[in-house]
């Protein structure tokens, strides 16, 4: 059997809570909606929560709500999905980067501290693999700077920090429902915040930049006419559906039963893995989230696993190839290797393993083997 590093677990019970929506009269914005925003903003404790078609367009809002423009810079890890700083670029910003500390494979505090400008408006930390990154840490440094703290928690939800759930401590945080992530909507995504101001704004954006409630009108006297809506912002089309929601919904059932599940699998992967030759295993954190199991093998030794692993049936991958490194960024930006020598490091000697809730002992185990057996012999 294939195993692939994640996986959505789907069950008949989520099933036939999207056919009942499927047989009622809203499909794409209805009750769900909301009811879905409720369940996630209670879940990590924050006010307010905004539903969107995926993360990536979660990241745009937030940009957006944060008053990120053509000008500014924005300041994140070049470790992560390209969508964290592309969401930057999607309202006319620079992306700026500093690099990780290898203690929790995320932003390094102190290397934010010594790249801050004047023209930084936003701090993007990632809980990479779900590691849940010290808000408290880049607090001081944006409330000195005046920049607005936006936790790119795409991977992280359920993750906490002494007790604390990932959603409620950055100014936003924007988690994605993608199949691999904690929790699926197919595709999907939210930002939660406690700041009133920037849900309205995100809500706009979402649907076009235009409002129907007529206390918000800038032309009062049309308010009586049952066909206007105002256009206030240049928004966009980025609802998430009702058949999404529902699923949702009925996915945050689950998902403390699905975060239990990850953490036994990671625990079992620690002992059983402890000791391997050439082998480092990822930071661990009591309130780690698991999104990502990560391996770090001697970088002469990485492709040879990579390729014994996925000649053996596992859906290994590599998480991330830098994004400064992309073509893209080297072009437009000028960057080019060792600028960011941690994350370079990190790229050098990653793989992730399986992990997803619906795997069993024994699936760890066969795991295990494949890798002991390459790396003792070689
Ligand atoms: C998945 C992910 C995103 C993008 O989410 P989508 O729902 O795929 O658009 C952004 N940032 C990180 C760190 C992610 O893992």
């Amino acid at each position: 059997m294939y195993l692939s590093y994640g996986r959505q677990w789907i069950s008949d019970d989520d099933i036939n809570e999207v056919v009942k929506v499927l047989k009622s009269d809203w499909l794409s914005q209805g009750p769900m909606v909301e009811r879905f925003e409720n369940s996630v903003a209670e879940y990590v404790g924050a006010k307010y929560a905004v539903a969107f078609s995926n993360g990536t367009a979660a990241l745009h809002a937030a940009m957006y709500a944060a008053g990120l423009k053509a000008g500014d810079k924005g300041l994140t890890v070049p470790m992560t999905f390209a969508a964290t700083s592309n969401s930057m670029l999607y309202v006319g910003a620079e992306p700026v980067f500093a690099d990780i500390t290898l203690e929790t494979c995320c932003l390094d505090p102190k290397e934010v501290e010594s790249k801050m400008t004047g023209d930084v408006k936003v701090i993007v930390p990632v809980s990479f693999a779900a590691y849940p990154v010290d808000i408290g840490a880049f607090r001081a440094i944006a409330d000195k700077w005046n920049a607005v703290l936006i936790e790119d928690g795409c991977q992280a939800l359920g993750a906490e920090r002494n007790g604390v759930k990932v959603g409620c401590e950055a100014d936003m945080t924007a988690f994605s429902f993608h199949p691999v992530k904690p929790i699926t909507t197919g595709e999907g995504g939210m930002v939660t915040t406690n700041n009133p101001d920037y849900a309205k704004s995100m809500k706009l954006f979402r649907t076009h930049g235009i409002t129907k409630d007529a206390k918000e009108y800038e032309f009062a006297e049309n308010a009586s006419f049952g066909w206007y809506g105002e256009m206030q912002q240049l928004g966009y089309n980025y609802r998430l559906t009702d058949i999404q929601c529902v699923l949702g919904l009925s996915q945050m059932k689950k998902l403390p039963e699905f975060m239990e599940r990850r953490r036994e699998l990671a625990s079992l992967y620690f002992k059983k893995l402890d000791g391997t030759p050439h082998l480092r295993l990822q930071p661990y954190h009591e309130g780690h989230g698991w999104h990502l199991f990560m391996i770090f093998v001697d970088p002469d030794k990485r492709l040879g696993l990579f390729n014994h692993l996925k000649e053996n049936g596992l859906g290994v991958q590599v998480h991330y190839v830098p994004v400064h490194l992309q073509p893209y960024y080297r072009r437009q930006f000028g960057y080019k290797e060792g600028m960011f020598p941690k994350t370079e490091a990190m790229y050098q000697s990653e793989i992730s393993i399986p992990l997803f809730p619906a795997m069993s002992d024994s699936d760890v185990d066969r795991v295990v083997d494949l890798i002991k057996n390459y790396l003792e012999q070689v």
